[in-house]
This record gives structure tokens, C-alpha cells and sequence, in this order.
């Protein structure tokens, strides 16, 4: 029996990941998945996809890890060498193994086509592996147990790697033999409208504890509070959680808009059908990115009627924002966000109406400097709202912000109001 796996690596396979041309998603995935399961993840590491490196690096791991996660490089081709590898590294030969083959030629047979020679490969195995099973792709996984230590190949791409993570590898390692093992499960409240000290304020007396342990850290959507529980199983874990989460909510109130991964967009939603309501959004400077994030949540169409992207001025002007209010305060205004907001509330007939307007840079516009934002939300049913500020950053941050700025906004509309 082996005693509780303590110690993980994750080894990320792909000359890709070294190039910059794509981003570790993978390891990301895994380090916040592992704690929840029991396990430490001391390291990660990435490396190309080179045979000696790779045994190098996967040799590496094991000599020093408990638990070796790879990810990657068990492609048909060449270059794709994760099975020989981990063969090298145990000293063990590789073989076909003929269920894995006729698995594969069934793959390729529903699909219509007759399998490549090379895709053989993929149902090679050596004696200590087991094949994981891959739904989602022709990469099958391996589960490789020897001498006290275990590595686990998983395919590359996210999808087939997320569902084997969780469907296969990580029910096998929940169903090993428990000895000492303290999973480590994490609850966020997410907050918008109040800075990160002021919360740090409000909830300090709170913050004294070591389990469950609390953290604050300000986000792009606003600050968030994680609760961090450890414990011998998730239940006990949970129960050390929830009165620190209550008293949490207690104090903080309405500035709680969502928990763990909530958005904001699906925050909004909810209280949008709850009222029945709908709305409408004329967008400048954000370029329609406000609409496209809120017809992200499933089942928008209930409550959101359109939205028109008035880049010009003459577009803001022919879908009815008054020449006299541009004239007298210029398009980058809260006057003008103020007035795009009632023109598309009116023109969509939506209960409410959003209007952004802007200078996402990086040049200055009518003499505002860029990031300067100025967002109005207009409902029939309360006083209209205006906000402007300043955003120092590139244009893809001051678009996102001003949206998440709309967002918070339209929700605290609703909140007052309703
Ligand atoms: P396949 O059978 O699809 O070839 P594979 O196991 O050989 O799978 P790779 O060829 O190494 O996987 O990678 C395939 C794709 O998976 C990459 O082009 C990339 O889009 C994605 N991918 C690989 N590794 C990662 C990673 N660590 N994080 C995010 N995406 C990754």
C-alpha cells in the first residue's frame, strides 16, 4: 500500500510553451485543482519537446515528487516523444499494446477514415503503464505506477486534458488509501464598489484565524475575500468554512455580488429576470465588448434587447443623442454617456439604458487623456447615474474596465432601486 501521495510535479510538454506562443493553462488548471484533492504541488516545469530533456526533466520530477502530472506531447507525430520518455526514464520497452490499436482503428473508422500508420503509436504501452481513457481524442493517458511513485501522461489539449482530470485521475487518486491526507478547500466572495483597504478594515477581525485562513486581493472585477480550509475530508473542511463565510456576508452586505467563479454578467442577469426588466447599451469607446459580456451568460435574450456601437459621432448623433448636448460638453462626456444611455433605452425600448463613451488610447482625444471613461445608465425607474474616471493602462484593460465599471454599476442601479 503506498502511504498518501504528499508531493506533486507538473511537467507541461511542448516547444510551444517554451516559444511564448501559448500559454501554460494546463499547469494553471492543475494548480488549482490538486489542493482540493489532498495534494501538494511543490513544482512545475516545462520543457520542449526534445527525448533527452524530456527523460531529464521527467527523471527529475520523479526522483523528487511523489506524483509526476505531465501534459502534452502524446500526439501521432515525431515530436510528440512523452511515452518514450517516461520508457527511458524507467528503463522499460515499449510495445503495441492490440486493444489500444483496435480501440484506435474504431476511432478513426466512425469518423470514416482509416487510421495513419503513425497513430499506432498511440496504443504503444510499456509494462507498468495503464491506459487512461480519452473520449475526447485519439491520445489515450497513461497511469504509470512503479516502485512507490506514480506518473500520469495526459493529453495536451485542455479539453481532452480537464475532462481526464477529472472523470479518471482524480477519483483515482481520492480513492487511494488515506494516511495523514488534509484537502484544502477555498470559497471566494467577490465584492465591487469598495477598495481593498476599506474591506481590509471591515473584516479584520476576521482575518486573525490560520484555519480557515482568509486572504483579500483586489481584481480587475473588484476585491475578493478567499477563505482557505483545511481539514481531513471536504465536508469538514466545508463546515470550518460557512460561519466564517456568514459573518463575512454579514458585515460586508450588498457588496457581495457572487462567490467562486460567479461573474459579474451572470450576477446582473440574475437580478435582471428576477425584476422581469431588460436593457440596452450604446457603446463608443468599448466597441460593443460590453454586449459581447453580457450575452456570455446562457439565457441572456430574457432580459437583454440589443445594443448599437456608435463609434462616430454622427452615429451617436443619428441614433439620437442631441447635437446640442455634444456641442456644449463634447463626446467625451458624462452629459454624452448620460444621453447615449436614454437615446438606446428610448430607441430599443428597454426598461434601461447604458451608454459608454471614452478614450481607450493609447492617443489622447479632444484633449482627454486615454483611459478616461465616462459611463451613464439611464432607467425609466430611478434617477439617471453618471460616472467618469481615469484608467491608467493599455486599450484592451480601459475597454474591459469600463465594462466591468457598467456592470457594477447597472447592479447597483438595481439593488437601490428595486
Ligand atoms: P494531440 O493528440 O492533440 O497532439 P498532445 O498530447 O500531443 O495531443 P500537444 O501536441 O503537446 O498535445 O499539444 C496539443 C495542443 O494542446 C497544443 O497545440 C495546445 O493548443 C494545447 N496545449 C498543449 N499543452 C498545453 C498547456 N500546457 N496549456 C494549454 N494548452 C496546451
Amino acid at each position: 500500500m503506498l502511504p498518501w501521495l504528499m508531493k506533486a510535479e507538473v511537467v507541461s510538454i511542448g516547444t510551444e510553451l517554451l516559444l511564448g506562443e501559448i500559454l501554460d493553462t494546463n499547469a494553471r488548471y492543475l494548480g488549482a485543482s490538486l489542493p482540493a484533492h489532498g495534494v501538494d504541488l511543490f513544482y512545475i516545469s516545462k520543457v520542449g519537446d526534445n527525448l533527452e530533456r524530456l527523460a531529464d526533466v521527467i527523471g527529475r520530477a520523479r526522483d523528487r515528487s511523489d506524483l509526476v502530472i505531465t501534459t502534452g506531447g502524446l500526439g501521432p507525430t515525431e515530436d510528440d516523444l512523452t511515452r518514450e520518455a517516461i520508457a527511458n526514464v524507467l528503463g522499460e520497452e515499449l510495445s503495441v499494446d492490440d486493444t489500444e490499436a483496435g480501440r484506435l482503428r474504431e476511432f478513426f473508422a466512425k469518423r470514416g477514415a482509416a487510421m495513419p500508420e503513425r497513430n499506432l503509436k498511440q496504443a504503444m504501452l510499456i509494462p507498468s503503464a495503464r491506459v487512461i481513457p480519452n473520449p475526447r481524442g485519439t491520445a489515450p493517458g497513461w497511469w504509470v505506477e512503479r516502485d512507490g511513485k506514480i506518473i500520469v501522461a495526459m493529453p495536451g489539449p485542455p479539453s481532452e486534458m480537464e475532462r481526464m482530470w477529472e472523470r479518471e485521475v482524480a477519483p483515482a487518486l481520492e480513492a487511494r488509501p488515506d494516511s495523514g491526507r488534509s484537502v484544502l478547500v477555498t470559497r471566494t466572495l467577490k465584492t465591487a464598489g469598495v477598495g481593498e483597504g476599506h474591506i481590509d478594515e471591515m473584516v479584520s477581525p476576521l482575518l486573525k484565524t490560520n484555519n480557515p485562513s482568509v486572504g483579500v486581493y483586489a481584481r480587475a472585477d473588484g476585491v475578493h475575500l478567499r477563505i482557505g480550509a483545511k481539514a481531513p475530508n471536504r465536508d469538514e473542511a466545508q463546515q470550518l468554512i460557512e460561519p466564517l463565510e456568514a459573518e463575512m456576508r454579514s458585515i460586508l452586505g450588498d457588496i457581495v455580488w457572487g462567490a467562486d467563479d460567479e461573474t459579474m454578467e451572470h450576477a446582473v442577469g440574475v437580478l435582471m429576470r428576477q425584476h422581469g426588466l431588460t436593457l440596452a447599451a450604446m457603446e463608443s469607446c468599448t466597441g460593443g465588448l460590453l454586449m459581447h459580456t453580457l450575452t456570455n451568460v446562457p439565457g441572456s435574450s430574457a432580459y437583454v434587447r440589443g445594443g448599437l456601437v456608435s463609434y462616430s459621432t454622427e452615429m451617436k448623433i443619428e441614433w439620437g443623442v442631441d447635437a446640442a448636448v455634444i456641442d456644449e460638453h463634447g463626446v467625451i462626456s458624462d452629459e454624452c454617456a448620460l444621453a447615449m444611455a436614454r437615446a438606446v433605452r428610448e430607441r430599443l425600448a428597454a426598461d434601461i439604458g447604458i451608454g459608454i463613451t471614452g478614450v481607450a488610447g493609447p492617443a489622447a482625444q479632444d484633449g482627454k487623456p486615454p483611459g478616461t471613461i465616462h459611463i451613464g445608465v439611464d432607467a425609466g425607474f430611478a434617477e439617471p447615474q453618471s460616472v467618469s474616471y481615469q484608467f491608467a493602462q493599455g486599450r484592451e484593460a480601459v475597454k474591459r474596465r469600463a465594462v466591468s465599471t457598467a456592470l457594477a454599476m447597472l447592479r447597483r442601479t438595481l439593488i437601490a432601486a428595486l
